[in-house]
């Protein structure tokens, strides 16, 4: 028999699982933490970005969280595609001030996933009804109609079960939790690596660029963000997946590369790099008896439109009510078979579609199709009407509404 105590396994302390965390322990519900990072490491990570989005710090505000981040990250209005081709220029600005009336954010914060990470970890310290367990790994799990029993490996070595009314991954793209309940992960990988390089230099003041930039070249496509705190660039490169890893990382690569992107005539002074690849994912089911998945263990994305960590802390708090909500015995389990309705559908025509899309409208290589999109986005963002309505499906506004409908 289950204790009435028994907490809520969550497995991960990401952005999805540590929200879902966050949401629980402020209705009440027992939550036991579990991270694969130790406390001395888990700021430690390799930096990812974290463009947040209107519909998510409006979450963030609810929690409480909004408070910390806003003076830790860069507000950013506007966003820019580029034509890096024949010498560049600008193509369109969206501006955020068009959802005025559709949100309190009109804007997106530039806000990084570790800083999110660092300050949500602070609050659910301050709250009674959470176990957190840094440097425990998930190992694997059984289900019952009662509840769980997971096995851990903890910071010590041991190994050690422990039982709960529900598991739920937050454990990234990797999940134990998917694997062990058996279900699918459909899709594919990108045949292309991208290079991330940061640097410090003034992009906004020298060139005109916004804080957000994507950049069309049929060549090779960019991406470049502004991040504060402290203050530096980062830019994303297509690369071939043929590429060496270790001459795309080479110094003398990167500083190639980020001439070629805006010569300068002098070095660039680089402060990261990072070689990674993406995917196209999305879990068969995100429930499966007692095993629940949420983020990038239910959907990996391309990162071009930075809805990946937005769309994960969206499902965290979907599932977070409905956890509350059986919990409490107000509903029956069968609502998590409308989590995976709910949120499927917004991983596959939403997240999917929006990254897919701004993927091949940068990487675009036919010259009549690239002036077409390129006409397409200029028209969208000078009238009001239309660049309402794309910021709205950009900043998952309109996914949020359309998942109200879904029974
Ligand atoms: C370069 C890059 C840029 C990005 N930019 C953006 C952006 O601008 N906006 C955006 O919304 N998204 C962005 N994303 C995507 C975003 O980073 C992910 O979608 C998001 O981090 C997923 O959050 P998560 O909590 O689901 O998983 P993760 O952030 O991957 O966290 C998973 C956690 O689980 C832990 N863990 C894993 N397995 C176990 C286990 N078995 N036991 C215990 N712990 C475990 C891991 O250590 C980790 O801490 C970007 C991604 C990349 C690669």
């Amino acid at each position: 028999m289950l204790s009435p105590k028994a907490p809520v396994i969550i497995v991960g302390a990401g952005p999805a699982g540590i929200v879902l965390a966050l949401h629980l322990a402020q209705h009440e519900v027992n939550v036991l933490l579990a991270e694969t990072f130790t406390d001395e490491n888990y700021l430690q990570q390799v930096p990812r970005t974290g463009s947040i989005h209107p519909s998510t710090l409006e979450m963030f505000d609810d929690l409480g969280l909004y408070q910390h981040l806003e003076p830790r990250g860069l507000i950013a209005p506007t966003f820019q595609f580029w034509d890096r081709d024949q010498g560049g220029h600008l193509i369109a600005e969206f501006d955020h001030c068009v959802i005025k009336d559709d949100t309190r954010f009109p804007y997106v914060l530039q806000c990084e996933r570790l800083k999110v990470i660092e300050q949500a970890m602070k609050m659910l310290r301050t709250c009674d009804n959470v176990t957190v367990r840094m440097g425990t790994t998930l190992e694997s799990f059984e289900q019952d109609g009662d509840g769980v029993d997971a096995t851990f490996v903890n910071e010590a070595g041991e190994r050690e079960k422990i039982r709960g009314s529900y598991i739920v991954s937050g454990e990234g793209g990797r999940s134990v939790i998917r694997k062990g309940a058996d279900i699918a992960f459909e899709g594919y990988t990108y045949p292309d690596q991208v290079l991330t390089v940061s640097v410090v230099y003034d992009f906004d003041k020298l060139h005109g660029y916004s804080y957000r930039n994507y950049i069309s070249d049929p060549d090779q496509w960019a991406n470049l963000f502004k991040w504060t705190q402290p203050e530096r660039w980062r830019v994303h490169f297509g690369t071939s997946m043929d590429d060496d890893p270790e001459r795309l990382l080479s110094d003398e690569h990167c500083q190639s590369q980020m001439q070629h992107f805006i010569p300068t005539g002098k070095p660039y002074e680089i402060v990261h790099k990072h070689l990674y690849s993406s995917h196209q994912l999305v879990a068969a089911t995100f429930n499966k008896g007692r095993a629940l998945l949420t983020g990038d263990s239910a959907h990996v994305n391309s990162p071009i439109g930075g809805v990946g960590m937005n769309s994960g802390v969206h499902d965290s708090i979907n599932l977070g009510q409905k956890l509350v909500a059986v919990l409490r015995g107000e509903a029956g389990p069968e609502v998590f078979d409308r989590y995976t309705r709910q949120r499927r559908h917004v991983a596959v025509n939403h997240v999917k579609t929006i990254t897919e899309r701004n993927k091949k409208l940068i990487h675009e290589r036919d010259p009549q199709v690239r002036a077409k999109n390129h006409e397409m986005l200029a028209r969208t963002a000078n009238d009001p009407k239309l660049a309402r309505d794309y910021i709205l499906r950009t900043s998952l506004l309109t996914s949020l509404k359309e998942t109200e409908a879904i029974l």
